[in-house]
């Protein structure tokens, strides 16, 4: 029986009218809302027998849970990298939940369409030449793991045997050499059978999370012809570093490897002028990672990877069923990533491009970077804080002042920064020193929260010091 629904879905208007009435006191209270939360201990409600309807699933939601959820959409919401949504994406994200379409194939809707000239627009965006192809995932993590993946094939084929169909128990050990790779990096080769001791670490140069070239040039020297795969990054978490890309896509002239970057969100350095000498070289990637609910501002989950090798993408992910359909010519999605069935992701970035330009994503970034800087300036002004390394883009790497700095003591600031709910900041070790990082990615964060921030800051010293 679906006499529940039909009921609702003969009230929908109400229903979608109500989520607007919440969407706005959200956004309203947005500004004073908590940054994060340690959120409460609650009971866990059973399945109901009988359901309540949308409404009252609603006015339980807000009851239960609505007070707790974090302003992380909010402008002071500086952990991990926290993207916001722009208007455009959130209406774009609220459609995809309407038209719910299953983005498998190009040949039953022209949502699949939509997704092709979105990657299109964002390989404009990021200056990529014709020849990349790209598709949306779920995160920075799987665009890695589908970026891996694809390198893993390749490696396959170096040595003669095709590892989508023979697996990996004839190959030697596959080396991926990184300078800085982030964890997700390790998570991807767990999962692709490839193994986290895979990774090679290069160092870096003095007091930078950029590998130094000439290190990785010795390691390539001493492979002696046999291939790998090099994992740059465009961006660290850290401290925003970026290894010289334009250096590493010359040692290919000499060396055999698979160039993967990581550009996360260091990717959206192309944006302005300002900065795009940063990726200077990522247009001669093999496979690249970029997120979407980063910098691009729409709201989770969405990344896209990219690559100049469809072909070797299509060996791995195809998912051969007749009734599928697979022109090895023009590929579907469902035979690129993977998902077999997919959200319409693309919508999202599609309507917040169409929406904000090349002028509006050049907006954000230089102005999110201006905001790190003033914080910069504060730190540095500061007797309290020191900064841990200097700030290259968008997140400042900080520390307090005190002798003998330890992770216990940043826990603690932390938490006290998180009960007082006007900032929200993630902790780090950089180079052995425990440390707080403070990304801004978010189009909201303006100078008025950078006060804000800063009074937040002094004020959990001083609650330091009383305890
Ligand atoms: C955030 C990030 C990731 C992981 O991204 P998710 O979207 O959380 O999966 C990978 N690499 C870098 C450099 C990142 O900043």
């Amino acid at each position: 029986m679906v006499k529940k629904m039909n009921e609702d879905f003969n009230v929908i208007q109400m229903i979608l009218e109500q989520i607007i009435k919440e969407s706005i006191h959200f956004f309203e209270g947005l500004e004073s809302r908590a940054a994060a939360f340690q959120p409460p201990t609650l009971q866990r409600d059973k399945l109901p027998v009988e359901g309540i309807g949308a409404m009252n699933a609603l006015e339980n939601f807000k009851e239960k849970y609505a007070a707790f959820l974090s302003g992380s959409a909010g402008s002071r919401y500086l952990g991990f990298v926290t993207g916001g949504a722009t208007p455009a994406a959130i209406a774009g994200d609220w459609l995809v939940s309407v038209y719910d379409q299953n983005v498998a194939s190009t040949d039953d809707s022209v949502a699949g369409k939509v997704e092709l000239e979105t990657i299109d627009m964002l390989k404009e965006l990021f200056q990529l030449p014709k020849n990349y192809s790209g598709s949306f995932v779920s995160g920075a993590t799987m665009a890695n793991f589908v970026g891996l993946a694809i390198a893993r094939q390749w490696f396959g084929h170096q040595h003669g045997i095709n590892v989508s169909q023979q697996g990996l128990f004839l190959l030697p050990k596959m080396k991926v050499v990184s300078g800085c790779a982030h964890s997700s990096i390790y998570k991807a080769l767990s999962m692709l059978g490839m193994g986290r001791e895979s990774v090679q670490s290069i160092p870096c140069l003095p007091d930078r999370e950029a590998i130094d070239i000439s290190r990785l040039r010795e390691f390539l020297r001493e492979l002696k012809g046999e291939p790998c795969i090099v994992v740059a990054n465009a961006g660290t978490v850290n401290t925003v570093d970026f290894d010289n890309l334009r250096e590493i896509v010359k040692l290919k002239d000499e060396y055999t490897f698979w160039l993967h970057v990581d550009a996360a969100f260091g990717g959206f350095a192309a944006c302005s002028p300002k900065y795009h000498e940063l990726v200077d070289g990522l247009d001669q990637a093999d496979s690249i990672t970029i997120d979407a609910h980063k910098w691009l501002n729409v709201p989770y989950d969405s990344a896209m990877q990219f690559t100049r090798h469809k072909d070797i993408q299509v060996e791995v992910f195809q998912n051969n069923a007749a009734y599928l359909g697979n022109s090895i010519d023009n590929p579907e999605f469902v035979h690129l990533t993977p998902e077999n069935s997919r959200r319409f992701r693309a919508l999202p970035a599609w309507f917040t491009l169409n929406a904000y330009g090349k002028v509006g994503y050049r907006e954000i970034v230089e102005r999110n970077v201006e905001m790190a800087q003033l914080l910069t300036k504060r730190v540095a002004e500061s007797t309290f804080f020191r900064l841990a390394a200097p700030t290259r883009l968008n997140v400042v790497c900080f520390t307090l002042a005190t002798e003998g700095i330890t992770m216990d003591v940043i826990h603690k600031y932390l938490d006290l920064l998180k009960q007082d709910g006007r900032v929200f900041m993630t902790p780090t070790l950089y180079k052995g020193t425990p440390a707080i990082r403070a990304a801004f990615s978010n189009w909201r964060t303006d100078e008025d929260d950078v006060e804000i921030i800063w009074d937040a800051l002094s004020e959990a010293i001083k609650d330091m010091d009383r305890k």
